[in-house]
């Protein structure tokens, strides 16, 4: 049985509890709330309780289902009493009845707050001295969050304010530490996906799939904290958060989730205070450093998903050289004035990067920033909003992303367009990453040592990383060092018309570099089927 009942009658808690026995549950809690003699200083004599009952029922059969649902337990009832009650009368009981204690004590606990909370129940007080009140303070505790519930004419004219009164009852409980007063700590909240999990392209797996995901947010200004407070309130399993700055005033306009009090404080740790305490599921990270050519490989490369929210071009440049590289998706967006841009790039795909739409990075002080030009709280916002709507679509393969398109909004007027973006054949940037090319004849070749590559007349250029030499040397002391990165990238090295092997670890990835240094017309490269890998087993075959 899970039921709600107001009463006339006096209540009798073994009866009650009668009603809860079942062989299958080992625990048992219950509430009693009891008539006090004094509120706020004065002596109450007797009171009375009211209620609007269709409503009241209502919602208390609401609340009674919710905890059978959110613990698990067998049996629940609660009885309130109305009319005329004297000191020392047992005003409320509930009741909860489960396998194990556990779920018993906490949906007994949760029933009587809510029922606190939520049910429109009114109390009048009468004071030995002839005075008499309506008291209803468990709603002034919590006027937010449950306001609908207690909209009784009766109210607004007779109800005495005082958030220290809350009490009627003082208690008899079953819980030792609580002491007789059964708000003073509302139930522990979980997080509450139920009403994104409802949405067919969500569903569990969905959620399970934000859980796993990892996203860094670079800058934690006015695109940043809506990103960030929409990926944790999804439940996004860990958030990356990049900004040396600290808060400054100037910036709570538009960044919003900060406090006035906050100001002189590292921004990137106080969002991800702020996160864990929006969602203590999500693991938020504070990187309190401002991103550069060192540190960003490490950053990008532990997060499945990078999103750009810092204003400086020389920013979001680098990320996107570091995640064409290391093949990570990163959501850009600007803002000037009334004015913002999307822009998703997906190195992972195949997709056009920042470097083909503007060869040459602008530079810092072209377009201002807004610290310079001036800027409406919202337009961030809004272009945040949008990331983050991205980011979800992403991480839940959901259809309807934006693809290779440029989005450009203009607030002010209220206009949208979308710009086609193609892959520049001459961005520096994923030219070592094309895939789709047929590979070009003669790429691959075998040769028991690197001397006997040079013996044929090639030149040997080891394009692995400085770590990865020092974990196993080039057999051949005439190779040259250049990593791949270097090679592809910047000036080049290489001579017009020379011969060359290419040797890495395994044979892959300088079979990609032979095969871009091709498309770039050096027609004599070659890559060494099985890299260093392989020379190591030939020579102890
Ligand atoms: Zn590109």
């Amino acid at each position: 049985m899970n039921t709600f009942r107001f009463s006339h009658e006096t209540l009798d808690p073994a009866a009650l509890a009668q009603t809860l026995r079942d062989p299958a549950c080992g625990g048992y809690a219950s509430f009693e709330g009891w008539v006090r003699n004094h509120n706020e200083g004065l002596e109450v004599n007797h009171l009375e309780y009211e209620a609007f009952e269709p409503l009241a029922l209502k919602e208390a059969e609401r609340i009674m289902a919710e905890a059978v649902q959110r613990f698990g337990i067998e049996h629940a009832a609660c009885v309130h009493r109305i009319g005329n009650l004297a000191i020392g009368d047992l005003a409320v009981w509930v009741g909860a009845s489960a396998r194990h204690r556990h779920e018993a004590f906490l949906a007994c606990r949760y029933i009587i707050d809510e029922v606190k909370h939520r049910v429109p129940i009114w109390k009048k007080e009468h004071y030995q001295n002839g005075d008499s009140g309506w008291v209803n303070c468990e709603r002034c505790a919590a006027p937010s969050e449950h306001a609908s519930a207690a909209n009784s004419p009766s109210q607004d004219a007779e109800h005495r304010h005082s958030h220290d009164h809350r009490h009627e009852h003082g208690a008899h409980a079953h819980r030792p530490e609580h002491g007789g007063h059964h708000h003073d700590s509302p139930p522990k909240a979980v997080p509450d996906y139920s009403r994104q999990m409802a949405l067919k392209e969500v569903g569990p797996a969905g959620q399970a799939k934000l859980r796993a995901s990892r996203v860094l947010v670079v800058g934690c200004g006015g695109l940043g904290v809506p990103v960030m407070q929409y990926l944790a309130g999804a439940g996004v399993g860990r958030i990356g958060l990049v900004d040396g700055d600290r808060l400054e005033a100037s910036n709570l306009h538009r960044q919003t989730m900060f406090a006035l009090a906050d100001v002189g404080e590292s921004k990137a740790i106080l969002a991800a205070e702020r996160l864990r305490a929006l969602n203590p599921d999500v693991d938020a990270r504070a990187h309190t450093l401002r991103l550069n050519a060192d540190n960003a490989a490490d950053l990008v490369g532990e997060h499945d998903l990078v999103i750009d929210c810092t204003d400086n071009f020389s920013t979001k440049f680098l990320l996107n050289d570091v995640c064409v590289r290391l093949r990570k998706p990163v959501i850009f967006s600007s803002v000037y004035q009334y004015e913002g841009q999307l822009q998703v790039v997906r190195p992972d795909r195949g997709g056009a990067c920042l470097r083909c739409i503007w060869p040459e990075a602008t530079r810092d002080g072209l377009v201002g920033n807004c610290a310079e030009a001036g800027v409406l709280g919202p337009v961030p916002g809004v272009f945040g909003t949008l990331q983050a709507l991205e980011a979800l679509k992403m991480l839940l393969d959901m259809p309807g992303q934006l693809g290779n398109q440029l989005l450009v909004i203009d607030l002010l007027t209220l206009s949208i367009s979308r710009v086609n973006i193609r892959r520049a054949e001459s961005c520096p940037d994923h030219a070592s990453t094309r895939v789709q090319r047929a590979p070009a004849a003669n790429l691959e070749v075998e040769f028991d040592s690197l001397d006997d590559a040079e013996a044929r007349g090639l030149t040997v250029i080891d394009i692995r990383e400085a770590r990865e030499l020092e974990e196993m040397p080039a057999p051949s002391g005439n190779a040259r060092h250049i990593p791949m990165a270097q090679l592809l990238h910047g000036p080049s090295p290489l001579a017009a018309g020379g011969k060359y092997l290419l040797v890495c670890g395994s044979g892959r990835r300088s079979l990609a570099a032979a095969e871009e240094l091709r498309s770039r017309g050096f027609g004599d490269v070659y890559s060494l089927r099985g890299g260093v890998a392989e020379l190591a087993r030939r020579s102890l075959t």
